[in-house]
């Protein structure tokens, strides 16, 4: 009995070791390169699904694009594709947009005003402002979004621009502009967003001038970004608020667990039960093709490319963190290999 409880300790401690070295080793800088190169090569085939174009403008990017980054806590960045192509952020601005208001104003005060239940429903239904009583639901929908937009505190429509446009460019480390024909496109189809401000508006539920506030959300997904940009931005969630290229602190740690609670319950349009089951991190997505995913401590995973399945998630970018994130066992729940 002795010999086999020793056998049993010994066995364990070995498994714990194995366990330990293997997490060091899926860290490790040259698995991280390889777990990119791996994702690229085994999705850049896959041509399913396809460019939004509801946002004329988003239908003519190059469908064939397709980039992966991760960039670390410590700043350090593996890429695979194109990289360096500037996409609209699209919806993947919203949960930076919240942690403005966070800092801004804290967490309550976004609790109270817009709320942080899933919807369900699609990214822009005007029926989850009518059913639900917090009328805004969270702020990674439409709804949510546009009031988040209406809660900054500024006197002027340029003056809400200009810190919205100067936060995602601190959190890119890197100056960010406007793709003026992506905004253009959107701002003469984007009546459904028109029409959710001021059914907000009507329930006391947006807190600046309705147009205004559309225009300028409607400016905030139309900011270009690249990947390397964008994982930046999502390296600055998971290294808990600090920019790790220039070091500045812009989200306060304590917001960040609310953040990554928003992303992981609301992040991924109404496919989000899907990819919590499989990939199981953090992240927020958008129909100009971009994902980012934050692995909370470590690291930030981006891919993008244009084509869409029919929640609105690019198909190649879904594929190719769920991979990084199951291979590498990355998932906030702890392992979940394929
Ligand atoms: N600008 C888009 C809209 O308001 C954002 C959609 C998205 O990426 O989810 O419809």
């Amino acid at each position: 009995m002795k010999e086999f409880k020793q056998a049993m300790a010994c066995a364990a401690l070995l498994l714990t070791t194995l366990v330990m070295a293997g997490t060091t080793q899926a860290l490790a800088g040259g698995d991280l390169q390889s777990v990119v190169d791996e994702a690229h090569a085994k999705f850049k085939d896959l041509k399913d699904g396809k460019n939004a174009d509801y946002i004329p403008e988003l239908d003519k990017v190059p469908s064939e694009l397709f980039g992966i980054a991760i960039i670390t806590v410590d700043g350090k960045v593996y890429t695979a594709g194109d990289v360096d192509y500037a996409f609209s952020i699209q919806s993947v601005a919203k949960p930076f947009t919240a942690a403005l208001v966070m800092e801004e104003q804290g967490v309550e005060a976004l609790h109270e005003k817009i709320g942080v239940e899933p919807t369900g429903m699609p990214f822009n239904s005007v029926m989850a402002i009518q059913l639900n009583e917090q009328r805004s639901v969270n702020p990674l929908v439409n709804a949510g979004a546009i009031a988040a937009v209406s809660m900054l505190d500024a006197n002027s429509p340029e003056q809400r621009w200009d810190m919205l446009l100067k936060w995602y460019s601190d959190l890119a480390g890197d100056k960010l502009t406007l793709l003026d024909d992506v905004y253009v496109s959107e701002s003469e189809t984007n009546y459904n967003n028109r029409a959710i401000a001021n059914m907000l508006y009507n329930f006391g539920r947006l807190y600046s001038d309705p147009m205004e506030a559309v225009d300028v959300y409607t400016k905030e997904c139309s900011v270009g970004v690249t990947a390397k940009q964008l994982a930046m931005m999502g390296a600055t969630i998971a290294n808990n608020g600090k920019n790790p290229k220039t070091g500045k602190q812009l989200i306060s740690p304590e917001n960040i667990p609310e953040l990554l609670a928003i992303m992981f319950m609301a992040g991924f349009y109404d496919e989000v039960g899907e990819w919590a089951y499989s990939a199981a991190l953090p992240a927020k997505t958008g129909v100009g093709g971009g994902i980012v995913a934050v692995v909370p401590g470590k690291m930030a995973i981006v891919a993008f490319s244009p084509r869409l399945n029919e929640a609105g998630n690019s198909v190649r970018a879904l594929k190719a963190i769920e991979y990084i994130s199951r291979s590498r066992s990355l998932g906030v729940f702890g392992p979940n290999p394929f």
